[in-house]
């Protein structure tokens, strides 16, 4: 049965259920604090990226992360503050970080990432937006015996649920990209993962919603949600109040905080993260890598080239740490000789806070003791590739159509 939406947030989740909703035959509306353009889904690396099938809340994350924890420079960091949420959070992570966790997560979240692949190139071919969209795999490049041992044991889990998975001798890791002379150990491709640039991709679709006719509210910032009885009735803004039959939640870092404003429990920290690009770098990789050693990925977008890394639990504080900045540098400098000190000069760092669960599985589904509620979020760092594939769920879910994927292990109350 068709009815009005009314959406929260129009990062990439956001939006995507924002165009198979309206594609579903419902009238939307979508609405966002911000711009449109300061989302976490416009600077990101741009890969989508089904080989990563093993959650953030992975065995072994809990005593890397305690070893980084306090150190600034470290790729995982969290700023140490007395908040109840944060170490909540940080305590059902623990308890995530096991083997039977991943055992139990890594088939579904591989089903959802193949088919939000396949969704997105549908979507990609039926609006012709123009993402420079390639499939040229995603590389683990190795510098270190010890992180190609990592990433081969984590391969096997791809492996294991059917993805194209190939571990790489030192020369042939290198072939992948000739032109940097990197010194490589060896590396881990996964041929199947593909890359886009985020940024087009979302300004593109924006266009594509407005032509579709999605109502788009800029600046328009939630504020609180009011509730009778089982129903959400009306959401105050800070231009007014808006009413819909459904509201989906997709409000990324923020999304916690939001739920809040109706009682709500759900766990959400912002993990930041920081890129630059460059537009005219002094070499472009034939094909994009993470320095697996370092966390750094490297994404050529068309004719430039992006640089993102570091996680760093700071709440929904987007502030730049020149610290880390300066850490991504370093890694860049020191593995790749052909980058100088010159070709950075001027460049202005971005930031984006991946919206991430304590169990690293994305909130997708009904809120069930709200029946007019719908959660689409925490993607982690997986927003990009899993976005167009929630925006398709969303709809079935609200058009009550079956669904392409199961999505119980997705269930947002599952830590009430
Ligand atoms: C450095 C970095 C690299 C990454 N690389 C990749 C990658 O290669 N592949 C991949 O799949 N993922 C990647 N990610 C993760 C991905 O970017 C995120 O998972 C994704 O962007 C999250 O999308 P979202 O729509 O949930 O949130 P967002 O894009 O943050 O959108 C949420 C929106 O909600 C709005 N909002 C918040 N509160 C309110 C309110 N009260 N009222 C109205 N609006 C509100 C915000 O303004 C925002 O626009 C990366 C992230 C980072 C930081």
């Amino acid at each position: 049965m068709p009815s009005s939406v009314l959406i929260i947030g129009g990062g990439v989740v956001g939006q995507s259920c924002a165009w198979f909703l309206q594609r579903s035959g419902h009238e939307v509306t979508l609405i966002d604090q911000s711009d449109l353009q300061a989302t976490c889904s416009t600077g990101n690396a741009g890969f989508i990226c089904p080989s990563h099938v093993v959650p953030l809340a992975a065995p072994g994350m809990v005593s890397k992360g305690m070893k980084m924890m306090l150190d600034p420079r470290a790729p995982f960091y969290i700023r140490p503050r007395m908040d109840v949420d944060l170490w909540r959070w940080v305590w059902l992570f623990m308890r995530h970080a096991n083997h039977r966790h991943l055992m139990a997560s890594r088939q579904a979240l591989a089903e959802l990432s193949v088919f939000s692949q396949h969704t997105l190139e549908d979507l990609l071919e039926e609006t012709g937006i123009d993402t420079a969209y390639a499939r040229k795999g995603l590389l683990m490049a190795c510098r270190s015996a010890r992180h190609l041992a990592e990433e081969t044991a984590e391969s096997e889990h791809a492996r294991a649920v059917g993805l194209a998975v190939e571990v790489l001798s030192a020369r042939e890791a290198r072939d992948m990209n000739p032109e940097l002379d990197l010194d490589l150990v060896g590396g881990v491709w996964y041929p199947e993962d593909t890359h886009l640039h985020p940024g087009r991709y979302l300004a593109g679709l924006q266009a594509a919603l407005i032509r579709s006719g999605v109502r788009i509210l800029p600046n328009t910032r939630v504020i609180s949600m009011d509730q009778r009885k089982e129903q959400i009735v009306s959401l105050q803004t800070n231009h007014g109040e808006l009413e819909a039959d459904e509201v989906v939640l997709s409000g990324g870092a923020w999304s916690g905080e939001i739920a809040a404003s109706l009682g709500m429990r759900l766990p959400v920290q912002g993990a930041k993260g920081y890129s630059f690009t460059l537009d005219n770098p002094p070499v472009l990789p034939q094909h994009p890598f993470i320095l697996a050693d370092h966390k750094v990925a490297v994404t050529p977008i068309g004719q430039q080239l992006r640089f993102a890394g570091t996680l760093e639990l700071s709440g929904t504080d987007l502030s730049i740490n020149p610290v880390r900045v300066e850490r991504i540098l370093e890694v860049v400098r020191e593995c790749l000789p052909a980058f100088r000190d010159v070709d950075f000069s001027g460049i202005q760092p971005w930031a984006g806070l991946r919206p991430c669960s304590p169990d690293g599985l994305p909130y997708i589904g009904r809120w069930p003791s709200i029946t007019n509620l719908t959660m689409a979020t925490g993607h982690a760092m997986l927003g990009m590739t899993l976005g167009a594939g929630t925006g398709k769920l969303v709809a079935e879910l609200l058009s009550d159509r079956p669904l392409s994927v199961p999505v119980s292990l997705f269930r947002p109350d599952r830590f009430r």
